[in-house]
């Protein structure tokens, strides 16, 4: 249902909304907003907010700073109170907004507008591309002056049920939260390690989707907060145990008809969706520094903790980075076991079906789907496999990008270049600092 401007104003006078949020994305992926109260409602919806660009990382410089946020109206929703003192402060809604410039044209350093490019691409090719995620995250005991801790608030592992898992209540209260604000939940469920939460949501188009993303973790963190316990996205906050994926089960539709299945080929698969995986395969080194871009998330892709280590597919085992599940018929996809919830999700989606897209135009054949556990591997065996690895770290990870081209042209010149600067200079700042491992390790040695 497309909604009007008319409408949407309608509706925030009905429910005595008080306070509109305009939202969008830096590119680094951390959610903006800008609030406006009712009186400017009106020039809101009508696309006329401006706000001061250069204040954003990685937007723009100081000369031409000025910007236009213009709501995508289908996108509209009264947020639910998290609090009872938030509920009687009135209500808020929220929109979220494509960046433009003055003269109306989109602005190219938009993730959003990233994504929209790409989904464009898709439609001229004929293609709906569509993306359901599973986004992990560990809830952590607050101390009692309200500082984080990785101290994790339970001991239960996967699918326990309370009373070991403590997380369920709070579980199910986002859970509540996240239906009243339209999302349709699939599955939620305590995850492998101590204090390890999974809540999946239905599958959508790429748009909606990482605009989901978004709003799942703003909520997942806010229903903690309530808690008193702190949720974390980060991607291996402990060592030793299972980290945080987010894991994107990926197909395209042509028609109304799911474009992977082919009840004919080989593992039910159609030459689309081999020549996607092929593809996603091609391009995973170059797009890791998208999909998991912190310093921390190469420390989730190491052997024995589900995450995968290894450019590789396959219809079973899930040590590998593609994984095909076994559902067919319009349920057909890949999943994708590499990202991990810390990327920037308009960015992270652009880049996994440009790579898809990719292979399609190259007709890029996947190497054999490889069934066996390959943490359990040899080198020669590995070698023997054409299995290549990936990047080990995120300095590697941003020099594949660099060398990327389908990739650097996904992601357009601006984003590329205040993304590389951003994240090379996280990566001086961590190798200059002195770690705990290296003390622990030398100091009494040398
Ligand atoms: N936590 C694992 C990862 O890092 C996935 C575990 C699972 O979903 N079974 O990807
Ligand atoms: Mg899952
Ligand atoms: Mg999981
Ligand atoms: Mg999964």
């Amino acid at each position: 249902m497309t909604r009007t401007a008319a409408d949407i104003l309608q509706q925030l006078h009905a429910d005595d909304v008080r306070f509109l949020r305009l939202q969008f994305s830096d590119i680094l992926g951390s959610v903006k907003n800008i609030e406006v109260p009712a009186s400017q409602f009106e020039k809101a919806l009508s696309g006329d907010v401006m706000f001061d660009g250069s204040a954003v990382q990685g937007f723009t410089r100081i000369e031409e700073s000025d910007m236009l946020l213009r709501p995508d109206l289908s996108t509209f929703l009264v947020l639910p109170p998290f609090s009872a003192a938030e509920g009687e402060r009135g209500r808020v809604a929220r929109l979220i907004c494509d960046v433009y410039l003055p003269d109306g044209t989109p602005f190219e350093g938009d993730p959003r507008f990233v994504l929209r490019r790409q989904v464009e691409r898709a439609a001229r090719m004929g293609f709906e591309f569509y993306c359901g995620p599973e986004p992990e995250f560990f809830l952590f005991e607050r101390a009692a002056n309200g500082d984080s801790t990785t101290v994790t608030h339970d001991k239960a592992g996967y699918f326990d049920l309370a009373p070991i898992d403590r997380g369920e209540r709070i579980r199910r209260e986002i859970t509540n939260k996240l239906v009243e604000m339209g999302f349709e939940i699939e599955a939620a469920h305590h995850e492998v390690a101590p204090g390890q939460h999974e809540i999946d949501f239905r599958y959508a188009d790429a748009l909606k989707t990482a605009d989901n993303i978004a709003t799942f973790k703003f909520a997942v963190k806010r229903v903690a907060l309530e808690y008193g316990l702190l949720a974390s996205f980060l991607p291996k906050p402990v060592a030793g145990i299972n980290g945080s994926g987010m894991h994107c089960h990926l197909s395209l539709f042509r028609n109304g008809q799911n474009a992977f299945y082919d009840e004919r080929a080989e593992y039910g698969l159609s030459l689309t969706a081999l020549h996607f995986i092929g593809g996603l395969l091609e391009h995973a080194p170059g797009l890791v520094a998208v999909t998991n871009p912190l310093v921390n998330s190469y420390k989730r892709l190491v052997p024995g903790f589900e995450a995968p280590i290894n450019v590789a597919w396959s219809t079973s085992n899930r040590s590998a980075m593609i994984r095909v599940p076994a559902k067919r018929g319009n349920s057909t996809r890949a999943e994708f076991r590499l990202p991990d919830p810390s990327c920037n999700p308009y960015l992270a989606l652009a880049v996994m079906l440009a790579a898809g897209l990719d292979g399609i135009e190259e007709k890029m054949e996947p190497p054999p789907a490889i069934q066996r556990n390959i943490y359990k591997m040899t080198v020669r065996e590995k070698r023997h496999h054409r299995i290549r690895e990936l990047p080990a770290n995120l300095s590697e990870a941003l020099e594949a990008l660099e060398r990327d081209e389908v990739m650097r042209e996904t992601l357009g010149e601006h984003v590329l270049s205040n993304f590389v600067q951003a994240k090379r200079a996280e990566w001086v700042a961590y190798s200059a600092a002195v770690h705990q491992w290296e003390l622990d390790q030398y100091l009494d040695l040398v």
